[in-house]
């Protein structure tokens, strides 16, 4: 599950597509770095995430524990963020610029979510 979880779900898609349309090119999945970012830009030090609510528990509606096994899930859920959290870190002291998408986000205000991570990579590094 660990492996499939995170690859190619609908909302890293819709990111993927959105950046490419806009010229950006990207390395995926790169398991040198830190937490596997969903999208890499090495010419301008900058990573994406693309985090689904759930898996890495953003505390908004689609991030709603289970009823059964609140324990199970928490544990593996707190787990699942401080991963994400010291991933972070260590991409930020090697100098990589890291962005963040959340599902839920993207969902609501597509437009406005992409219009900001297209001004993110932007800013970052060169062209
Ligand atoms: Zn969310």
């Amino acid at each position: 599950m660990a492996a499939i979880r995170g690859r190619d779900t609908a909302p890293e898609l819709l990111v993927r597509r959105f950046l490419h349309g806009c010229g950006f090119r990207y390395a995926l999945h790169r398991r040198d770095l830190p937490g596997q970012p969903d999208l890499v830009f090495p010419a301008r030090r900058t990573v994406v995430f693309v985090h689904g609510c759930f898996w890495h528990w953003h505390g908004c509606a689609l991030s709603r524990l289970p009823q059964t096994r609140r324990q199970f899930w928490e544990a593996k859920l707190s787990a699942n963020r401080r991963r994400d959290a010291a991933a972070r870190r260590a991409l930020r002291r090697d100098g990589w610029q890291v962005l963040t998408v959340w599902q839920c986000e993207l969902e609501r205000r597509p437009v406005e979510v992409l219009g900001a991570l297209a001004a993110g990579l932007l800013s970052g590094g060169v062209t």
